[in-house]
């Protein structure tokens, strides 16, 4: 079974500080949280590996 999460916007938040953010479904490097700046997604192989919770995908 895939996952797939390219092209799409995901709206996340992030497991310390609760903080909402959006970020693109496939990252080409990683994104921290902008407030607490722990990792919320990594690239690996083209695809994002998303750290954080996810709220919901944006189409
Ligand atoms: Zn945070």
């Amino acid at each position: 079974m895939k996952r797939e999460q390219d092209s799409k916007f995901v709206r996340v938040q992030c497991n310390k500080c609760k903080n909402e953010q959006v970020i693109f479904g496939k990252i080409s490097t990683r994104v921290d949280c902008l407030v607490c700046k722990s990792l919320l997604a990594e690239p690996t192989g083209g695809k994002s590996k998303i750290k954080a919770k996810i709220l919901e995908v944006l189409k």
